[in-house]
């Protein structure tokens, strides 16, 4: 049951996630997080980084994808330099959007990782979709108390992440969910 929000991969940024690491467990579309994953929540456009690593990605033949739980304004507006498909409002962790970008993505589940800073949504979500996760280090600590809260639950199963690594996480996503 834990197991179902263990995220596979636990990065400190998205600059950490390479093609050649994706490439090498075969996922071949990405589906992005927009807040505290790609920019700060108060950061209204993409910046130079996300452009560059976004431009990269493409290159190397990736497809990407924005599920975010955000406002259509919000997601809109970011999306406007990216110009990708991109889902608004997405609720996560409910699986209906992650599935819909799959299927626009025209890939399966095994082959899309999804990108976020949330256990609760990016990461229970995808992984109930069947889907690669990774988890991001929250760019932004100015959260609001929700957040904050989740966070505290969050640090509780890192914890527990990091004391099962030694004993093989991936066998007990596998268990859970297979
Ligand atoms: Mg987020």
């Amino acid at each position: 049951m834990k197991g179902i929000l263990l995220p596979r991969l636990y990065v400190d940024s998205i600059a950490e996630i390479t093609a050649d690491v994706l490439k090498k467990i075969g996922i071949k579309g990405l589906i992005l997080d927009i807040d505290n994953t790609l920019v700060p929540n108060h950061v209204a456009d993409a910046d130079d980084n996300v452009l560059d690593w976004t431009d990269a990605m493409k290159a190397a033949g990736f497809k990407l994808c924005i599920v975010s739980n955000g406002a259509r304004k919000r997601v809109e507006r970011f999306n406007e330099k990216l110009d990708l498909f991109a889902v608004h409002r997405a609720m996560k962790p409910a699986k209906r959007a992650f599935l819909k970008a799959g299927m626009v993505m025209g890939l399966e589940s095994r082959q899309i990782a999804v990108v976020g800073d949330q256990i609760f949504t990016d990461v229970y979500g995808g992984n109930r979709a069947g889907m690669f996760t990774i988890l991001v280090k929250p760019i932004d600590c100015n959260e609001g108390i929700f957040v904050k809260l989740k966070r505290i639950f969050e640090k509780r199963i890192l914890r527990e992440l990091s004391e099962n690594q030694s004993k093989g996480v991936s066998e007990e996503f596998s268990d859970d969910t297979g």
